[in-house]
């Protein structure tokens, strides 16, 4: 399987008063297509750096990053702006919804905001609030839900311009574990349903469960990787 994402040697400092923060120290991996990977370790290891340079959020003070082939360091912004509009799908620990905005529309922002008609990304919004279980939801604002709804709006809006990543940074830190175990089980049916490549920072041994295989950081160091013995977990 081709490799969607190689990850060499990446390095980032933070400069600060005090000096620098060295939140990556050489980060060596790569991601194959249709990969579900969970990014673990304790807070502050680096998994949000990482997450944030591999969705071109952030640029690396050293190392590379080929995503499908090609090198990020290569991109200009406006190059970077499209990789993240449409290759890249981004759920967050706090959903990061527009409060103004209605859920539907929501989730059609994506496609609008890179020129879809109007009429056709109302449709794969309400397909996707379908999927995602939150059909009658649709004319909500995002305060009248519960967590654990709103973050399945995020995942619908996250892989409404079908990405070919989804970075998850800490998707289930702000909800119980019932709703937790469902946005993880979305996650994984996604990832088998669309092939999507999922990448999960997540310190949770239970949201971690649900991936393929795990990667270790520690002090912004890979320590470790492995599979997880149990892959696919039934919704
Ligand atoms: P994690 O997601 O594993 O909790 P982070 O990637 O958020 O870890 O942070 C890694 C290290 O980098 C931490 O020491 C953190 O304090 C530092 N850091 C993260 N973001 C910044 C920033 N914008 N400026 C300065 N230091 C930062």
């Amino acid at each position: 399987m081709a490799n969607l994402l190689e990850v060499s040697d990446l390095r980032k400092v933070y400069e600060g008063p005090d000096g620098g923060v060295e939140a990556l120290q050489g980060v060596t991996f790569s991601v194959s297509r249709g990969d579900f990977v969970a990014v673990r370790g304790p807070s502050g290891c680096g998994k949000s750096t990482l997450l944030h340079i591999l969705g071109a959020m952030e640029r690396p003070t050293g190392g590379s990053v080929r995503f499908d082939g090609q090198e990020l360091r290569s991109l200009h912004s406006d190059g970077l702006a499209r990789l993240r509009r449409r290759q890249i799908g981004f759920v967050f620990q706090e959903f990061n919804l527009f409060p103004t905005l209605t859920v539907l529309e929501n989730v059609m922002l994506p496609l609008t905001l890179d020129g879809a008609a109007e009429q056709q990304a109302r449709r794969r919004a309400a397909r996707l609030l379908e999927e995602v279980g939150l059909a009658d939801r649709s004319k909500h604002f995002p305060a009248q839900l519960s967590g654990g709804e709103m973050q399945r709006v995020a995942v619908a809006r996250a892989v409404a311009a079908q990405p070919g990543l989804l970075l998850a940074d800490e998707p289930t830190g702000n909800l119980d574990s019932e709703n937790g175990r469902r946005v993880m089980q979305l996650l994984s049916g996604l990832n088998r349903s669309l092939q999507l490549t999922v990448l999960l920072a997540t310190h949770s041994d239970e949201a971690a469960s649900h991936a393929a295989r795990w990667l270790l950081l520690r002090d912004g160091r890979l320590v470790a990787q492995g599979e997880n013995p149990q892959s696919e977990k039934s919704p």
